[in-house]
């Protein structure tokens, strides 16, 4: 029955003039899932976190991708804690890992977080009186979920063996601070050097053809502005650019690493955050349209003779206009804290803060004489200065305040 109505499906749309590569009947399918009520808002670490986590690896496995979770799994487990009802308490999440291995040296990774706000206790929801209404998720971002599954399917599918392997993963707990993809960094399914770069998908699913599509990480290579304007214009997609690698999104965690990295985003709405945002919403032609784009760069990018090459890019609040920096700290900022100065979750080895001696807990309240309020400030002192410089930063560790010399 299956293969009657794809054979249908295929018939209908060779009457177009142009071939779709992607279905937008396809990715609806995914979404109608991922974003039912049945799901309960996939909640990071929630009942209905697993279950999408299921269907997930479900696809995975029908496309004979490599399990490339733990224990011969597709699934990553993680802990992550927050607070129900005034306590704290600890749970596990997971991600969902499956690897397209072409026996290549090198890897492109490709991810979108499928956890979401769940029933509204886990804060973060924008909707008054959000506590026990399930909140779908349809566009953020089941729709991304849907597109990281017809690019895993295009890509097993196409009878092909590209000259880079792929790693599909699927993020959890994106929502309480990007948990699963800080996770995954740290602790990776394969090694991180043999990454040649990330793509990202946070909310794909309304895309507005007059506004286009929203390309961040622009300035994390100069690959992508040498490759994406042919292929937007062959896809008649119209898109804007930032050039920042850090955002609200999973390629974050990869961009700290010094992975290149790009995120597609078709722009926040009313419904963000909020119980409405459901499926009736999606623009599943869109979404197809921006997945063909995504696919053509992935094989242009699987075509080129070197890895893109890696550049550090940002400031983050600033939508696309560009102010490179030269310098980095080599820290991984906790995402989810919400007080005042940088907080640190991870210091590379070997880096400046490292090498000064700043430790993963540490909140940076001062650097080179300037306050730290938020992490943009952190992002604009950075942008002030140049490799070989020595400044103090103010450091906060435990109750007890230091002040650490850092050389860029
Ligand atoms: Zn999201």
């Amino acid at each position: 029955m299956r293969q009657v109505v794809m054979l249908l499906l295929a018939l209908a749309f060779n009457n177009n003039t142009f071939s779709q590569t992607f279905l937008p009947a396809s990715v609806r399918g995914h979404i109608e899932f991922l974003a039912s009520d049945e799901l309960e808002g996939r909640g990071t670490a929630s009942l209905g976190e697993i279950r999408a986590a299921n269907y997930i690896a479900g696809v995975f496995k029908n496309l004979s991708l490599k399990p490339a979770g733990n224990e011969g799994s597709f699934f990553q487990p993680f802990e992550v804690s927050f607070s129900i009802e005034g306590n704290a308490h600890k749970l596990t999440a997971r991600n969902v890992v499956g690897f397209l291995d072409n026996g290549a040296k090198k890897t492109i990774v490709v991810g979108a977080h499928y956890d979401h706000l769940g029933k509204g206790f886990q804060g973060s929801s924008l909707s008054p009186n959000s506590k026990n209404q399930i909140h779908n998720g349809a566009d953020d971002n089941a729709s991304g979920t849907a597109g990281l599954l017809e690019l895993a399917k295009y890509f097993a599918g196409n009878n092909m063996i590209e000259k880079h392997n792929f790693l599909f993963v699927a993020f959890s707990g994106e929502e309480l601070g990007m948990i699963g993809s800080k996770y995954f960094t740290e602790r990776p399914s394969i090694p991180l050097n043999s990454v040649s770069c990330m793509i990202n998908m946070d909310m794909i699913g309304r895309l507005d053809p007059d506004k286009g599509v929203i390309v961040s990480g622009w300035g994390t290579s100069s690959a992508w502005g040498r490759l994406i304007p042919d292929l937007a214009k062959k896809e008649k997609l119209k898109y804007t650019v930032d050039s920042s690698g850090v955002g609200a999104s999973d390629h974050t965690s990869f961009y700290l690493k010094d992975i290149p990295v790009l995120q597609f985003f078709t722009g926040t709405h009313v419904d963000y955050h909020k119980v409405s945002d459901d499926i009736e919403k999606i623009n599943f032609e869109g979404e197809s349209q921006i997945l063909s784009l995504i696919a053509g760069l992935l094989r242009e990018m699987d075509n080129q003779t070197t890895d893109p090459d890696f550049l550090t890019a940002g400031n983050p609040h600033t939508g696309s206009t560009t102010t490179d920096f030269k310098v980095t700290l080599g820290v991984m900022p906790d995402y989810s804290y919400t007080g005042k100065g940088l907080k640190i979750d991870g210091v590379s080895k070997a880096r400046p803060a490292d090498k000064a001696g700043i430790l993963a807990g540490d909140i940076i309240k001062k650097l080179a004489g300037k306050e730290i309020g938020t992490i943009y400030d952190y992002m604009e002192i950075l942008g002030q200065h140049e490799k070989g410089e020595q400044v103090e930063a103010e450091v906060l560790r435990g109750t007890e305040t230091k002040t650490v010399k850092v050389t860029f």
